[in-house]
């Protein structure tokens, strides 16, 4: 059962770090093609997220708040509010948003901000 719990844990960090990684990295200004894009993923990721508990309530969270693709601030401020509401549900600390930023960064070559040395 621990063991469960530890691969389960493992799946959820790897999982936001790609999840909040894709967000930092989304267009400031998207195109109504790219929002569907984010928009669609976003739901998607939630119905086929391997742990159905995690699913089903991560699926209510974004019932209530769902994603915001206007910008890459509006859709990592957003990613950082429903990964909080997990947080809060699981007993965790909640996140200050304002980190966001400096947190996620994604070593892509395309850019000078990537955290490669
Ligand atoms: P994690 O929550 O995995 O976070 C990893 C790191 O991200 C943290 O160390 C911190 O540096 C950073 N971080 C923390 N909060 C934020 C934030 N708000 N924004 C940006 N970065 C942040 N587990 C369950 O047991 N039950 C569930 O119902 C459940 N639902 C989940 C739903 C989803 C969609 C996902 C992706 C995971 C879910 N998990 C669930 C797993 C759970 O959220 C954690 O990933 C796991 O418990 C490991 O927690 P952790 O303390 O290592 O930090």
């Amino acid at each position: 059962h621990l063991g469960n719990e530890t691969i389960k844990a493992e799946l959820g960090r790897a999982s936001w770090k790609l999840f909040h990684t894709i967000l930092a990295r989304y267009p400031e200004k998207p195109t109504a093609e790219e929002r569907e894009a984010l928009s669609s993923y976003i739901y998607l990721f939630s119905r086929v997220y391997p742990c159905g508990e995690c699913a089903s309530h991560f699926q209510k969270i974004l019932k209530k708040f769902p994603p915001q693709t206007s910008s890459r601030i509006a859709a990592s401020q957003w990613g950082c509010h429903v990964h909080n509401q997990v947080n809060s549900r699981l007993g965790k600390k909640i996140f200050d948003c304002n980190m966001i930023a400096e947190k996620y960064q994604c070593g892509c070559a395309d850019d000078g901000d990537d955290g490669a040395t």
